[in-house]
């Protein structure tokens, strides 16, 4: 496991980011994550496009070049000596003290990054279990940015049910995961979400849609409403770590209603697996 910051190779468990440092204290930065299959970065040029975009949409001056940043990762890679890997990299808005505005223009980017390794050739994922679960996330998901915590959330209630992943619903519709995009066999279409603001357009949910397309699967980028699940004949989710994930069961929480939102404060409902109830199979 290797560690970078701003052209230092570090230890990533010891402390070297500053304490005034705006992705620390507003997760005010952007990142990808890359996976590496057989020491070769896995459709890098998308991820590098894409951390670009996201770092436009915040008005994050890019510290390098697209073509830097390329290189970059395939020096983590190397450094790391890791062929089957995950590489992190993150953008933030850089150093100062600590102020909502954005910082003078002398202040550049913080880049860092780590690269861990992941075990190869694993056995074919078990069917996973979803928690449908209501969207708490601001209004600009499409944004691959550091601001996680409504994911982090959702993720652990879904732990908490026994269930794998987080099946998240907006406006009546489950349009994304908490960590990875989610598809649906429908009438024999392959039914995914549209890549608008409201989900993260990812880089496995591109490479799966071309697949599809050349495979000639007839596929929909459409909003399927929650109360059409059970015409769904099979789930799976696509994420880089994630890859094709198959589902087996979706399960919902009596006390964690997914619509309508009210406007009251959420009562803190402990989670366990003995709550859910099966909805999908
Ligand atoms: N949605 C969310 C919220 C994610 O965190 C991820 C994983 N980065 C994905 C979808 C899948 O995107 P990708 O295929 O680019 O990893």
């Amino acid at each position: 496991v290797i560690g970078y910051f701003n052209g230092r190779w570090v230890d990533p468990a010891e402390p070297c980011v500053p304490l005034d440092e705006r992705g620390h204290q507003f997760g005010d930065g952007v990142y990808e994550v890359i996976r590496a299959y057989g020491g070769r970065p896995f459709l890098l040029d998308w991820h590098v496009e894409r951390l670009f975009q996201s770092m436009e949409a915040l008005s994050i001056r890019p510290p390098f070049h697209p073509d830097e940043c390329q290189s970059l990762i395939h020096e983590l890679l190397q450094r790391s000596g890791e062929s089957e890997a995950a590489i992190y990299l993150q953008v933030t808005r850089g150093s100062a003290v600590r102020n909502h505005l954005f910082p003078e223009s002398s202040v550049k980017a913080n880049v860092s990054g780590t690269v861990r390794p992941v075990p190869a050739g694993q056995a074919p994922h078990a069917p996973g279990r979803l928690l449908l679960l209501p969207d708490e996330r601001w209004f600009n998901p499409w944004i691959k940015s550091l601001n996680l915590l409504p994911n982090v959330l959702a993720k652990q209630t879904a732990h908490d049910a026994g269930a794998d992943e987080a099946l998240l619903v907006r406006d009546g519709c489950m349009i994304e995961a908490a960590s990875s995009n989610v598809w649906f066999v429908l009438h024999g279409e392959l039914v995914t979400a549209p890549a608008d603001r409201y989900i993260l357009a990812g880089i496995t949910r591109r490479f799966v849609l071309d697949l599809a397309r050349d495979l000639g699967i007839p596929v929909r980028e459409a909003k399927l409403p929650r109360d059409r699940l059970a015409e769904v004949d099979a789930i799976f989710l696509t994420g880089t770590l994630t890859e094709v994930y198959p589902v087996g069961s979706v399960v919902e929480h009596p006390d964690i209603p997914c619509e309508p939102v009210s406007a009251e404060r959420p009562r803190v409902v402990p989670v366990s697996p003995s709550d859910v109830r099966e909805v999908w199979t």
